[in-house]
């Protein structure tokens, strides 16, 4: 993929690192957005103000944006502080105004990401721009999709273009409001090595409180940098209160945040890292040689639910596996939410085999 060029540059020009983007969930007033550029301004860690001006909202009746009259106090914002702009656009006539109006930073959010013709209306209303586009994961958790608009934004001719990860949509339990999945994002970074890569903890989290730990994992799993959701009076935000901070709580969140840069020595440090990581990979292998017996366990179970005419879900078995293993896991310092997720997908994967078996896909 030669022609992503980094966005380090678009944005600040001596690759800073992190890259913070900040500002509030939604323009609400132009009072709430200048006095909020202002402060973010004076903490000096920010390099990008950001608003939502058209905001998707999942169920009609919440706060939907300011709309246009929002961009002239971004542009305003822009000339007293001096900061980026940045904005999200979900079709052509939102690219227009907003490039109109000087917004530096074009970004695509999750819920436009998941459809490639609002993608492609996009890159069409961009062919022959020099702007910078930031890409947000599609709200599923689909590293297909999240590429192909990575694509189609590319076809457009834009060379600055990075990514957002703001986690993935669930159903169930969790302990984010949208979980992060790390693995995908990992994996496109490998795709996609010079990929410039924003954290969004705000979206990930949905609340204040985890916040500094998802900024330092992302750090840690070589993101650029972090886009954070503030506001001048988060309590009396008009769209997610819960998880903006003020500009004063981002700056002493900045200042925690550890930018590792490893040193070029093989020091003992790396040898045991070195050792740790060859530890895990040994017990992957076993991990993976005792779910391989496992599963061969279940298909032979499946083959005596065929011969009695059983079916295959017995939801009293799942309980009870679920229950043991439960309390076991926690008693050896595993979380509910993580065994609950870890059994499903076993299980999961034991019905769709047991599943082939009674239709004869799989020789008993
Ligand atoms: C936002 O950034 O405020 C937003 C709506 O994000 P997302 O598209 O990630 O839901
Ligand atoms: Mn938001």
């Amino acid at each position: 993929m030669k022609r992503i060029k980094s966005i380090n540059t678009a944005i600040n020009s001596n690759n800073k690192k992190p890259i913070v983007i900040s500002g509030p969930c939604s323009a609400e007033t132009e009072d709430q957005l200048l006095k909020t550029a202002i402060e973010l301004k004076k903490t000096n860690k920010v390099d990008v103000l950001r608003a939502g001006i058209w905001k998707p909202r999942t169920k009609p009746g919440n706060f939907e944006g300011v709309g246009t009259q929002g961009l002239k106090w971004l542009a305003q914002a822009k000339k007293e502080t001096g900061l980026k702009t940045a904005v999200e656009v979900a079709n052509t006539e939102h690219v227009y105004k907003a490039l109109n109006h000087g917004v530096d930073i074009l970004w695509l959010g999750a819920r436009t990401t998941v459809n490639p013709f609002s993608v492609q209306e996009i890159a069409d209303a961009l062919d022959g721009v020099n702007t910078t586009v930031l890409i947000k994961n599609p709200i599923n958790p689909d590293l297909s999709l999240w590429e192909g608009a990575i694509e189609r934004i590319l076809n457009s001719g834009i060379k600055n273009v990075g990514v957002i990860h703001r986690g993935f949509s669930k159903y169930g339990e969790s302990n984010y409001r949208n979980p992060p999945s790390w693995q995908i994002p990992i994996e496109l970074k490998r795709r996609y090595p010079q990929l410039t890569m924003i954290s969004d903890p705000s979206h990930i989290c949905g609340n204040t409180t985890g916040l500094l730990n998802v900024s330092q994992q992302a750090l840690d799993l070589k993101f650029d940098g972090v886009m954070l959701e503030s506001h001048i009076n988060p309590e009396k935000a008009w769209s997610d209160a819960q998880q903006q901070i003020t500009p004063t709580q981002l700056e002493e969140l900045i200042n925690q945040l550890v930018v590792r840069t490893p040193k070029q020595t093989v020091s003992k440090k790396t040898i045991e890292l070195d050792m740790l990581r060859q530890k895990i990979n040994l017990i992957d292998d076993e991990m993976l040689d005792a779910l391989s017996q496992r599963m061969e366990i279940s298909d032979k179970i499946g083959t005596v639910k065929k011969k009695e005419g059983m079916q295959i879900l017995q939801t009293g078995r799942w309980d009870e596996i679920l229950n043991r293993s439960i309390i076991e896991g926690k008693s050896k310092g595993l979380s509910k939410v993580f065994l609950i997720n870890f059994l499903s997908a076993i299980h999961l994967e034991s019905i769709d085999r047991q599943n082939k078996i009674m239709n004869n896909e799989i020789n008993e």
